[in-house]
């Protein structure tokens, strides 16, 4: 089944990049729970494989699926969106310089300002949903390009086809890291972006139990080096958890769809709570980027983050909640809140924080794929209480 790329997105997510097992014909590729494969001929390796790190059948599934879903050839994968991350950081060379949305992940700003710079590579951070200031940050020596949209938490969107033009006319190469959007609501690589990078933790695998990541492009070259530093630095992920998101993939489309129509329904009623001006949702008409999403997103994704005011509200309305559970992530089909000043984004400095308007009033939910009406009920009994 291959490919594929004729079938539609639900019909990709099922079958792209998998086959019935040609030794027993099961349907679901089979767990390859092995470090090594025997060897019949001295230098001549069954179908190629030699070493796990190197070569896993059901790592190579997950990445076919992926790339397929993704509208790319290649997908590479990893131990988690970090590596993924870090990797393709690491094709550079020190003296390199990398510009990167300021309101990216803050794992990602962690890596990039806290372990990278001190190995000899620069980093300049931007607001990339302004084309003029992403093209005013680019350098002569500016090799790569990393952009979120939409970014966490504030749900600023960056048009991706005019970064794509601004990074290509440099020479230089745009990653775009698509875990809140999901393949479903919007592929990059259509858009002119040279890869796209998922912490496939998130939405790809949609069940809370896997940390993982994944980098997909179309560029050979890309993809050749990616392979060489998997198999270099060797931030593999196990089979198990490469099984897993597999298996998430399949109901991809079915929880995107949900995610997206509850996003939607939770963002509305805390627009009506707290005024639009403090919800930040693409699928507000009142979000500033609003007809920009709707032109690059299919949909609007189960990211919402509204800004209560003062961190006595926020800190109480976060652990009122009895359906939204308050915990770190996000991407599951259960519904989780978060407060990311205090917990993802403590390692983004305060002053930047609050440049990006995460403010200590700021609360970020990822509505899960339940019944919208019980997600609003403990809404509501949560601000009551
Ligand atoms: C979680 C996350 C990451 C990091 O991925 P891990 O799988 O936790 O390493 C990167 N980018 C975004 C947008 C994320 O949400």
């Amino acid at each position: 089944m291959g490919n594929d790329s004729k079938h539609r997105f639900g019909t990709r997510a099922i079958h792209a990049g998998q086959h019935p097992d040609a030794s027993t014909g099961a349907i679901m590729p089979p767990i390859y729970q092995t470090s090594t494969y025997v060897q019949p001929k001295l230098g001549e390796p069954l179908h190629g494989y030699e070493y796990a790190r190197v070569q896993n059948p059901t790592r190579e599934a997950l990445e076919r699926n992926v790339a397929a879903l993704e509208s790319g050839t290649h997908g590479i994968a990893f131990a988690s969106g970090m590596a993924a991350i870090e990797a393709f950081v690491k094709r550079r060379s020190a003296g390199d310089h990398v510009v990167y949305e300021e309101n990216v992940y803050g794992g990602t700003h962690r890596l990039f300002v806290m372990v990278l710079q001190r190995l000899g590579l620069a980093f300049t951070s931007v607001d990339s949903s302004d084309p003029d200031a992403l093209r005013a940050a680019i350098r002569p020596n500016t090799r790569l390009v990393h952009i979120e949209t939409p970014t966490n938490p504030m749900m600023k969107v960056t048009d991706l086809a005019a970064s794509a033009e601004i990074v290509r006319a440099a020479g230089a190469t745009l990653i775009v890291d698509n875990t809140f959007a999901s393949p479903f609501n919007q592929r990059p690589l259509e858009l002119g972006a040279h890869a796209v990078v998922h912490s496939s933790t998130k939405y790809l695998n949609g069940h809370s139990d896997v940390i993982g990541g994944i980098i997909v492009t179309s560029d050979d070259t890309i993809a050749a080096e990616l392979r060489f530093l998997q198999k270099a630095a060797g931030a593999v992920p196990g089979p198990f958890d490469a099984w897993l998101v597999l298996r998430g993939l399949k109901t991809l489309h079915v929880r995107k769809e949900r995610h997206n129509a509850n996003g939607q329904r939770v963002a509305e009623f805390l627009a009506e709570r707290f005024g639009p001006e403090r919800v930040f949702y693409p699928g507000l008409p009142t979000h500033p980027q609003h007809q920009l999403a709707r032109r690059q997103m299919r949909g609007f994704t189960g990211m919402v983050s509204v800004d209560t005011g003062s961190l006595q509200r926020a800190s109480r309305l976060v652990q009122a909640t009895r359906l939204f559970s308050l915990a770190e992530s996000l991407g599951g089909v259960e519904s989780l809140v978060g407060h990311p000043a205090i917990m993802t984004h403590a390692a983004v400095p305060k002053e930047m924080r609050d440049r990006m308007g995460v403010t200590e009033g700021l609360v970020r939910f990822s509505v899960g794929s339940e019944d919208v009406e019980d997600l609003l009920a403990d809404l509501e009994q949560a601000l009551e209480a």
